[in-house]
């Protein structure tokens, strides 16, 4: 969802639903919301990570997850404290238009080369570890990369989909991203050696890699109805399919705490689940760096990164 167009301008701030209308409702994945660090708090102590271990002992709690659980794998999260501004690509300019379109496969090309490569890290094992020990629920990820599943969590609900399939928008067909790979590859043989000499690729959170020489990839289409692919993943300007939205509501209602990991919960799709979890007064935690669009709803906010903060509730729950 966060990936730089040919010519990357600065964040939006109109909407761009508007621009094709019928695409998106108003419950899109969209914000113009961004966390303002001017006024940074102090890191939680061993104090703060305690407390958070009682305010959960004893609950069914579902986690949810965003970018700030990956960081320590290595993918950068664009909405961290020391994130650059960067402009993601939305639904309709991947719809729109054939030369962006073109631009985005080729930087997934390589992106998702890289993506395959990270592992889950301490933050994604403690949460499968407090899984397996019966505290965690079930983890809802706004994360593509799919390093909770191989982490060892059994209950993910991958809210905004991820890059390991693809979707035509024609039939709605959906294929494995590694069975489109190797028509990629068929089609453009020299590609990535001719950009890894280069070294100018960069892995983002939706398998995207940012390059510039791009005019010359030669894209694929579906082979049933010849329509265009789009990586399954929700974009800027897009819905997260309603089925998985009821879904996350079920496991959010199904449990008795929820946990926000690393996520600055700017977009709706993420917010909406933590406002759900304390209008019916369940406990709800939020551990990240910098503040959050949902710290009104918090009943503990800790100012830390997850790798060490869910080590310690493992420790004190596990
Ligand atoms: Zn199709």
């Amino acid at each position: 969802m966060t990936t730089t167009p040919p010519s990357a301008t600065p964040a939006p701030t109109s909407d761009p639903t508007s621009a094709v209308a019928g695409l998106a409702s108003p419950r899109t994945l969209h914000s113009t919301w961004a966390p303002s660090y001017g006024d940074r708090r102090p890191p939680a102590t061993e104090a703060d990570l305690d407390a958070a271990a009682e305010l959960l002992a004893g609950h069914r709690v579902v986690a949810l997850t965003g970018a700030g659980i990956s960081t320590d794998s290595g993918i950068p999260d664009y909405r961290g404290p020391d994130a650059q501004p960067r402009s993601p690509m939305t639904f309709q300019q991947f719809v729109g238009d054939p030369g962006f379109r073109r631009h985005y496969w080729a930087r997934n090309h390589i992106g998702w080369h890289h993506m395959n490569a990270t592992a889950p890290n301490a933050g994604h094992r403690a949460l499968a570890a407090l899984e397996r020990a019966g505290v965690v629920s079930g983890v809802i990820t706004q994360n593509v990369d799919r390093l909770h599943t191989v982490a060892g969590s059994r209950h993910v609900i991958d809210l905004h989909g991820h890059y390991n399939e693809v979707i035509c928008l024609g039939c709605g067909h959906v294929i494995p991203r590694a069975a489109l790979d190797a028509r990629l590859l068929e089609l453009n043989p020299t590609f990535l050696e001719e950009i890894t000499e280069l070294g100018d690729v960069e892995i983002a959170p939706d398998a995207d890699a940012v390059i510039e020489q791009t005019r010359q990839f030669r894209t694929a289409s579906c082979e049933r109805c010849g329509g265009v692919l789009k990586p399954n993943i929700v974009y800027f300007g897009e819905n997260v399919p309603k089925e998985r939205v009821a879904r996350a509501y079920a496991m959010v209602d199904d449990a008795d705490a929820l946990l926000a990991a690393g996520t600055s919960l700017a977009v709706q799709s993420g917010l909406r689940l933590v406002k759900r979890a304390a209008r019916d007064g369940k406990p709800v935690v939020i551990v990240n760096r910098g503040v959050t669009r949902g710290d009104e709803f918090a009943t503990l906010r800790l100012n830390a990164g997850t790798s060490p903060a869910l080590e310690h509730l493992v420790h004190r729950l596990g």
